[in-house]
């Protein structure tokens, strides 16, 4: 996430006591995201800063749960690379992992899960573990993926696990800019970043005002989420800072016409700090949100045709 109201935190000297979680109690769809989050935000993935060895880490993690899941790729591998230029001149390579859930209608509109898995990395000797932002969203577009694969969608499920999100969006524009079905065939991006921590239950999901068409979709999904989801932060109403619009990978596909739903937290005190490890995760929120994301995700897709027709796509 790149939430414009702040800026980077200098390293923060408080150290969370590790919290190591007994079986989860919150028995649903997802039961292996905590484990997810657990594993990809440890240290010994060292913030997942792309092109660096924790990146390469976090990726051997993600495709051995794409094997898991049992999901293919769409050519003849996960991997799509792309370079970009840093500010100081030099090059640097991301990798985006993408997978296809075949849908049992053929030949119609395609949905984009996406989430991205890079993070900040180390500054200063200090690990930004990044367990929200975003091995979270990470663990959801998984949990997502185990859903489709237990019950078939009717049109094709995209799983993009984008990189080099921090910094510009770079792997979600390389996805956009290259996508690997026509672009005109996207009905809808649906992007998770930072799904665990809140405490007051509370999870938003962007998009219905830019897409109104959106709306009874989402409404009828937050009448039975697991959290409380709030419809907003997609316009500039309470300020240009609380419009989330531009702030994640969903943007990459807003520049080139394709509606989205974004899914995420409101800003908390380990918001880009040393301090978003899994230790400060509170678990049952996080495995709420999962369920919440997965039953959304599967009424977006059951109505994607509807999306489609409204949208003019
Ligand atoms: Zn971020």
């Amino acid at each position: 996430m790149i939430r414009l109201s702040r800026a980077i935190a200098l390293p923060n000297l408080v150290l969370a006591a590790a919290v190591f979680a007994a079986a989860p109690a919150f028995a649903g769809p997802g039961d292996k995201a905590l484990d997810d989050v657990r594993i990809l935000s440890a240290d010994d993935m060292q913030g997942r800063l792309v092109d660096t060895p924790g990146s390469e880490k976090a990726r051997a993690y993600i495709l051995s749960r794409f094997a898991e899941i049992g999901l293919a790729p769409l050519g003849d591998k996960f991997e799509q690379t792309f370079t970009f230029q840093k500010r100081d001149g030099a090059t640097v390579q991301g990798t985006n992992l993408v997978a296809r859930i075949k849908g049992a209608e053929d030949g119609g509109k395609v949905l984009v899960i996406s989430a991205h898995y890079d993070h900040l990395g180390v500054r200063d000797g200090q690990i930004y573990n990044g367990a929200d932002d975003n091995a979270s969203g990470v663990a959801g577009l998984l949990a997502v993926a185990e859903a489709f694969k237990a019950k078939p969608p009717k049109h094709d499920v995209i799983l993009a696990v984008v990189d080099a999100e921090e910094g510009g969006l770079r792997g979600a524009r390389a996805f956009a800019a290259n996508p690997p079905v026509p672009l005109s065939t996207i009905a809808l991006n649906v992007n998770f970043d930072m799904l665990a921590k809140n405490s007051k239950n509370e999870l938003y999901v962007a998009g219905a005002a830019p897409f109104p068409y959106l709306k009874p979709i989402l409404v009828k999904a937050a009448s039975t989420a697991k959290v409380t989801l709030k419809l907003g932060h997609d316009t500039d109403e309470a300020g240009k800072e609380n419009n989330w619009t531009t702030q994640s990978d969903h943007y990459a596909f807003g520049e080139k016409g394709v509606p989205w739903v974004y899914f995420g937290v409101e800003d908390h005190p380990e918001y880009h700090k040393p301090t978003d490890d899994f230790a400060t995760v509170p678990q049952d929120f996080f495995k709420r949100s999962v369920a919440t994301v997965v039953q959304a995700a599967q009424a977006l897709e059951r109505d994607l045709d509807d999306v489609a027709k409204a949208s003019g796509r």
